[in-house]
């Protein structure tokens, strides 16, 4: 049915231009497919500029398009603002029940125009500026006032049309002769096949889709179901259409369970809101099998052309997999919360710590004896274990966590963990795989247990130190004194010889002196040792002269020095000529420094500083020997200690002097350090405080 073959349109067009003529009033009929049944007046600004041009006119479809689609859902005519801010209103023309066409008027400015506005619009689509801002200057601006007076009169309009059509409609029906009469009921039976075959036709595609469909009345009653819909609501299709006979047992209830009243039955709801319903979750008692069902609800009210609600679409989707799936997290979740509650009540007493960490090493349960690690045990929870751990210990223990976890055996580890002071403690750790993702571990602070180990381990060495020091000492000693004494008792066998001529004599007594003096030193050096280690050294301070010291010195080592080639050089810097300390010490001191710089240089000076910083003493013993390995200074100054602790050394000595003249310079309150490069020399330096 189409308007133009029920009204005589040119009638309309000539009524439009006549107001048009009295009163600017542009108005149009158009059909649904937008063909132009009556226009007039229709204003450039659309004619010449925006539907001229393809990219603009894009917007002018979708007006036309919205108008369209909307103007059938009311009986009031809609009004549209297109995007260039120009309104246009449209009314359904409506016939016998069909929208045949729309009653058009504009278009209108509802505001003043923006004319900076239209002037881009001119830039962007490339109109004429001048003319075009002409044509939008031309457009009327109607107050909301003025608009309602002109759709009262597009309403009348409309149901002037409406009704000439429908009355020539009946007209052209009695003009039909009798004859006619089996034509039409031939072409009813045809219809209705058509229509039965139509509906067939969409129940199996409704039963086909996998969501629930229902089609309601106004009156809420269902028209059509598919099958889904009656295998979710579990209800017979006859059950379905009805409403009746149904079993008590069935009904609809809400997230909370309770069974919901019929004001929030999804159709219910849509029919009194008037409005569509999105994602509406409902539950369904099916009563045969007492089963429950989720479903999430969709569903929109289908206006009549009366804009009056003719049927509710609702369509529903099984939901139930979703929902219990939801349900047992919050269930297991409750579950791990009581079990967290029960492990608590065994372990908050606890000394030892428990926790159960997931096998990516995050925290669920954290007993209260992390407190002793500076911990709020909840803070540790949702953290990693893993990054507590120290970094050097990390690569063992996961190792060890994936060995367990492969052979589900349980695992022990030793292994640093950091405190919440940042510092890290040692602690056990027994770890058991206790469900598919989770391990129970239980943990003891053993750093006293491995300090204590560490003290037993250095004393160990310590120990095994001085043995080994001891032994060498006493092989030493033993070779220090056999080599004396044999020369001793062998050159005075051969004293007593007779025939040992005189100058023989002369040299070997020289010999025994020479032995005996070196037993002697040894002995007070062993003595000097003794006394030092029994505390009986006491420091008894004299005036002394340094330039005496010097020259005895000079004396007591003239003979060795010439024996090897040497000389000796003194040098007093600033040094006072008169200090307040122990004699007795400062030799001591002073002949064992030079003692070693003659016995372990073959030539060279033997150079010795005597010098005054501040308050102290320095003096500096340095000669061009044969050095000391840089990884043996730290210890030559230990007792019993020589560089070349083997039998076939080269120099001899019991390893006593410098640990004695060390344990003097502290005596004095000074210290004692050396510098030396092997092949080079050493220079021995001390400085000990004076008085004045
Ligand atoms: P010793 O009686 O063996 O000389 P010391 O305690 O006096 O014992 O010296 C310890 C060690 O220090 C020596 O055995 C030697 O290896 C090294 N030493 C001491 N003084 C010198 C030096 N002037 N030149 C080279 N090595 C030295």
């Amino acid at each position: 049915m189409r308007l133009e073959e029920l009204i005589d349109l040119s009638i309309l067009q000539k009524l439009q231009e006549n107001l048009n003529d009295i009163y600017s009033f542009p108005t149009a009929i158009i059909d649904n497919e937008s063909n132009v049944l009556t226009a007039v007046g229709w204003y450039d600004v659309c004619n010449k500029f925006h539907r001229q041009n393809p990219a603009c006119e894009k917007a002018c479809r979708k007006s036309d398009q919205y108008i369209i689609d909307h103007a059938h859902i009311t009986d009031k005519p809609i009004t549209y603002k297109c995007v260039h801010g120009l309104v246009d209103c449209a009314m359904p023309i409506i016939v016998n029940g069909a929208h045949l066409a729309n009653f058009f008027t504009g278009q209108f400015f509802l505001d003043p125009p923006d004319v900076d506005f239209f002037k881009k619009q001119a830039l962007k689509y490339n109109f004429d500026q001048d003319e075009y801002l002409e044509a939008v200057r031309k457009v009327p601006i109607w107050s909301r006032e003025e608009l309602d007076k002109h759709n009262d009169y597009i309403k009348g309009f409309v149901k002037v049309i409406s009704t000439l059509a429908e009355s020539n409609i009946k007209g052209n029906q009695l003009k039909l002769d009798l004859s006619d009469q089996v034509e039409i009921s031939h072409q009813l039976e045809l219809e209705k096949t058509i229509s039965k075959k139509n509906e067939e036709r969409y129940l199996t595609l409704l039963n086909n889709l996998s969501a629930g469909i229902v089609v309601h009345g106004k009156d809420s009653r269902i028209i059509i179901n598919n099958s889904v819909a009656s295998e979710l609501l579990g209800l017979s299709n006859d059950q379905l259409k009805g409403m009746e006979a149904i079993d008590s047992n069935w009904y609809f209830f809400n997230r909370k369970g309770q069974v919901m009243s019929a004001e929030e039955y999804p159709v219910n709801l849509i029919l009194k809101s008037g409005k569509p319903l999105k994602n509406y979750i409902a539950g369904i008692n099916q009563p045969k099998s007492n089963k429950k069902v989720w479903v999430s609800v969709d569903g929109y009210p289908a206006y009549n052309s009366s804009g009056e609600i003719d049927e509710v679409l609702i369509s529903f989707i099984d939901i139930t997999a979703l929902i219990t799936s939801h349900e047992d997290l919050v269930s297991s979740k409750a579950e791990t919360e009581k079990l967290n509650k029960l492990l608590a009540s065994i372990t908050d007493n606890m000394l030892d710590m428990v926790a159960i960490v997931d096998f990516s090493g995050v925290y669920s349960y954290i007993s209260n004896s992390y407190k002793t690690l500076g911990y709020v045990p909840e803070s540790l929870r949702g953290r990693n274990a893993f990054d507590l751990i120290h970094p050097d210990d990390l690569d063992s223990l996961l190792n060890q966590f994936n060995q367990s976890l492969n052979k589900k055996t349980e695992t022990k580890a030793e292994y640093r963990f950091r405190m919440a002071n940042g510092k890290y403690t040692w602690l056990e750790t027994i770890g058991k795989v206790i469900t598919d993702n989770q391990f129970i571990i239980g943990s003891r602070d053993i750093s006293e247990r491995k300090n204590n180990l560490k003290e037993l381990l250095e004393a160990k060495q310590k120990a095994e130190e001085s043995d080994r020091l001891k032994s060498a000492f006493l092989s030493n000693m033993s070779h220090e004194i056999r080599t004396p004494m044999n020369g001793i008792l062998g050159f005075s066998s051969l004293l007593s010889d007779p025939e040992t001529t005189h100058d023989d004599r002369v040299k070997y007594v020289q010999i025994i002196e020479q032995n005996g003096d070196r037993l002697l030193s040894l002995l007070n050096n062993l003595i000097d040792y003794s006394k030092l280690e029994a505390g009986q050294m006491i420091v008894q301070k004299t005036d002394v002269d340094i330039h005496e010291v010097m020259n005895n010195l000079k004396i007591l080592f003239l003979e060795k020095l010439n024996k090897k080639g040497l000389s000796i050089e003194f040098e007093l810097d600033n040094a006072p000529p008169k200090i307040n300390t122990d004699r007795y010490f400062l030799e001591a001191i002073l002949i064992n420094l030079i003692s070693n710089a003659i016995k372990y240089s073959d030539s060279g000076i033997i150079f010795i500083n005597i010098g005054r910083a501040n308050n102290q003493l320095t003096c500096a013993v340095k000669d061009k020997g044969i050095g000391i390995p840089k990884d043996k200074l730290d210890f030559i100054f230990e007792r019993f200690v020589q560089e070349n602790v083997s039998l076939t050394r080269k120099y001899e000595g019991a390893g006593l002097g410098l640990a004695i003249s060390k344990s003097y310079i502290e005596l004095l309150g000074g210290k004692i350090w050396v510098d030396s490069v092997v092949g080079e020399g050493s220079s021995f330096s001390f400085s000990i405080p004076i008085e004045g």
